[in-house]
């Protein structure tokens, strides 16, 4: 079958990489969960005390920083596996917060469109099929309701061991961020043109990623 590759955009919380990563193993295709990388900056900055501010300051430690993600949905800092440590809601914010300096996103948009250029990839994000990915055959822009979405984030919290809040701390963070993901100059949160608008609030894990298999197949069968 032809590889292609799928951009999945949308507000905090929406269910992207839990689905980016179902459908990965539907389709053999390997995740790359950008968000991973602007946490890691983030994570970076806070244990180095540079002002998540400080564009220049972020982006010189940058420089000076390895991230890998591997096909198994592993973060590596540095070496570290930083995969936990990176979901607090501290770090959620202090990734929102870099993730508006144009170089700093110039610097990870690079690595991205780097690591993607064989085709065969599922990327989440804000800015992929805006951004990153522009040429994506299939892009969607995955949302649901706030309330759907922090229910869910607390879920996901519990089960994974991740140090939690209650749903409303957690409504108001993933509000905070929505607002600043949507209003920054830089590459803010906007459905592409192309993309299909699915609203998973009332739909199950499977039914989301038939919808998005749906879409994806009339590319995979098309002759090379
Ligand atoms: O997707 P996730 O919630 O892990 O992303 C954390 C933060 O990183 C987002 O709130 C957003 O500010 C930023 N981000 C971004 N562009 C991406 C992915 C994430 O600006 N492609």
């Amino acid at each position: 079958m032809k590889k292609i590759n799928i951009a999945i955009d949308g507000p905090s919380a929406a269910g992207k990489s839990t689905i980016a990563k179902r459908l990965g193993a539907k389709l053999g295709y390997v995740h790359l969960d950008t968000g991973a990388m602007y946490r890691c900056t983030a994570l970076k900055c806070v244990r180095e005390g540079i002002s998540l501010s400080d564009e220049q300051a972020v982006c010189d430690m940058l420089k000076q920083t390895k991230i890998e993600l591997t096909p198994e949905g592993g973060v590596f800092m540095d070496g570290e596996d930083v995969s936990t440590a990176i979901r607090t809601d501290e770090i959620s914010l202090a990734a929102s917060k870099v993730s508006a300096h144009k170089n700093v996103r110039s610097d990870l948009v690079a690595r991205q469109q780097e690591m993607a250029k064989a085709k065969g990839f599922i990327m989440d994000g804000r800015d992929i099929g805006t951004v990153v990915l522009k040429d994506a055959e299939v892009k969607i822009f995955m949302t649901a309701s706030a309330r759907a979405r922090a229910e869910r984030r607390y879920k996901q919290n519990i089960e994974k061991g991740i140090p939690t809040s209650d749903v409303e701390t957690i409504a108001e963070e993933i509000r905070q961020r929505d607002y600043d993901d949507t209003h920054r100059a830089n590459s803010p949160l906007r459905k592409a043109d192309d993309a299909v608008e699915i609203d998973t609030s009332d739909m199950s894990i499977e039914e989301v990623v038939e919808r998005i298999y749906q879409l994806a197949e009339p590319f995979l069968l098309k002759e090379e």
